[in-house]
């Protein structure tokens, strides 16, 4: 679907755009905080009800360390509530670099000729999948750049070659996309070769930065970026992915943004996003910004758990742009899936597998979190969280599985936990060594014995005895 702006200005009128610049200006400088209304709000997000613009608003001028202690304690009980200690685990998957556009914090900008540009042939892209499949992977999301490559039906395409490819036990049972914005008959294309979640993140909500940053190609059109997801949902994609870049403009204004965007597509579709992510700037190839919102660690463990509270039903993604350290400090703040094992570098995984050198002009950006899924898993047992690969819901024609997660009172309990645990079984079955696997065991073991029911605890050792014996995709 190549964007032709004359065309969708008159066929996408119905998609207004939403976000009041003003208003979250006011809202950051206007809104006071004494300390009992800052309690209040961490209260009513504990209640499990969603904050509006002006309670977060509330959480971000909370500046006392006492209360922004409270928030983060906060979060970390809301987490453990809603979430329970499973983490689900993904692996984001380049398919070409081409790009029309000109980000200034992106390697992969039109303008980078240092950059090597590729885009994965049909081989090359079942390689890099089985690649994937044979370190465990299950969920994958795709990445591509802004090109007329890169259309609607190329898209659906390399979606379903990688639904195709198996190796070993190994397959890939869900996938999410990135890519840029179509057009309504666009998103109908991808949503038939059945995607997950499509993920499109608007960088920075705050226009006029916006319009520093995208100085070239379609990205350059704020509101058509904006109003994206809009045009998902009129063609029946309800599962959807917002973010923000943070470190472009104030952190505080982009996670009013992301309120804003999440309340609006609640109020207009009835179903919030799916994801919200908020990748901090690193470094990338040929990076050229304004240095002075780059977000401390400090900062964004705060912004993180403020954002925690303030979308209680909506799952934060956290990447591997963040360093080990602080991905194991956030995980305790409200972050429910995390990528492991992953290689950004255009052909990545193979090569690795393979044994050659990385190649840091093939990257889009740089990646501080190097570990391999093995280790990664393993660090998250050792911490007692539950890794998790489970897809059940999608599997099952579950339609939104988002909706389900927190609609049906106790589906985490009773669907999500067990199904992380059935999910475990099958990595450490089919691809982790024999000391993971005895740590694995017995935290599975110990999260049975946690269970309140008797008769579940039995129905899920069934299965867990199944797997043993060989049986996979086994689900509650
Ligand atoms: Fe292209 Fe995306 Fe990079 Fe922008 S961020 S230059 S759209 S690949
Ligand atoms: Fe997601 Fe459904 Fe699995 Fe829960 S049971 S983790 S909602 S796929």
């Amino acid at each position: 679907m190549i964007f032709r702006p004359e065309i969708y200005a008159i066929k996408d009128l119905r998609m207004k755009p939403f976000i009041d610049q003003a208003e979250i200006h006011d809202l950051i400088h206007h809104t006071r905080a004494p300390k009992e209304r800052v309690r209040e709000v961490i209260a009513k997000s504990l209640s499990k009800h969603r904050l509006t613009m002006e309670e977060t608003a509330v959480l971000i001028n909370a500046g006392d360390p006492g209360l922004i202690a409270e928030i983060k304690e906060g979060a970390h009980r809301l987490k453990e509530e809603v979430y329970g200690q499973r983490i689900v685990l993904f692996a984001p998957l380049y398919i070409g670099n081409l790009c029309t556009n000109n980000c200034a914090y992106c390697g992969y900008k039109a303008d980078n000729l240092k950059i090597k540009r590729v885009t994965l042939s049909g081989e090359e892209l079942i390689e890099q999948v089985k690649a994937l499949e044979d370190a465990g992977q299950k969920r994958l999301i795709l990445v591509y750049g802004e090109h007329p490559t890169y259309n609607a039906r190329f898209i659906a395409d390399t979606t379903q070659l990688v639904y195709s490819v198996k190796s070993g036990p190994g397959e890939i049972r869900r996938v999410n996309i990135n890519a840029a914005p179509l057009d309504i008959d666009g998103f109908r294309i991808v949503k038939d070769a059945g995607i997950g979640t499509y993920q499109i993140f608007q960088e920075t909500y705050h226009e006029e930065t916006y319009r520093k940053v995208h100085r070239g190609g379609l990205k350059q059109d704020f509101n058509w970026r904006l109003t994206a997801l809009d045009r998902a949902q009129e063609a029946s994609i309800d599962d959807v992915g917002i973010g923000a870049l943070f470190g472009l403009y104030d952190w505080r204004f982009e996670v009013l943004g992301l309120v804003r965007h999440t309340n609006h597509l609640e109020a207009v579709y009835h179903v919030g996003p799916h994801t919200i992510s908020f990748p901090r700037i690193q470094y990338a190839s040929q990076l050229d910004i304004d240095k002075s919102y780059l977000v401390s660690d400090d900062e964004f463990t705060r912004l993180v758990s403020i954002l925690r509270l303030a979308v209680p039903y909506t799952g934060l993604i956290l990447t591997a742009r963040e360093p080990a350290n602080i991905r194991n400090e956030i995980l305790r703040y409200g972050v429910s899936q995390i990528d492991g094992g992953t290689n950004i570098e255009m052909g990545g995984y193979a090569k690795k597998k393979n044994g050659a050198q990385q190649d840091i002009d093939l990257e889009q950006f740089q990646i501080n979190d190097n570990r391999s899924l093995h280790e990664i898993t393993l660090d998250l047992i050792e911490h007692e969280y539950i890794p998790s690969f489970c897809t059940a819901c999608y599997r099952l024609g579950r339609t939104g599985e988002h909706f389900m997660e927190f609609s049906v009172p106790g589906f985490i309990k009773r669907y999500c936990q067990p199904n992380a645990i059935l999910t475990l079984a099958e990595y450490l079955e089919d691809y982790a060594p024999p000391e993971t696997r005895e740590k694995g065991y017995q935290l599975i073991r110990k999260k049975i014995q946690e269970l309140p029911d008797d008769l579940f605890q039995e129905k899920l050792k069934q299965r867990l005895q199944q797997i043993k014996e060989g049986k996979r995709d086994l689900y509650l």
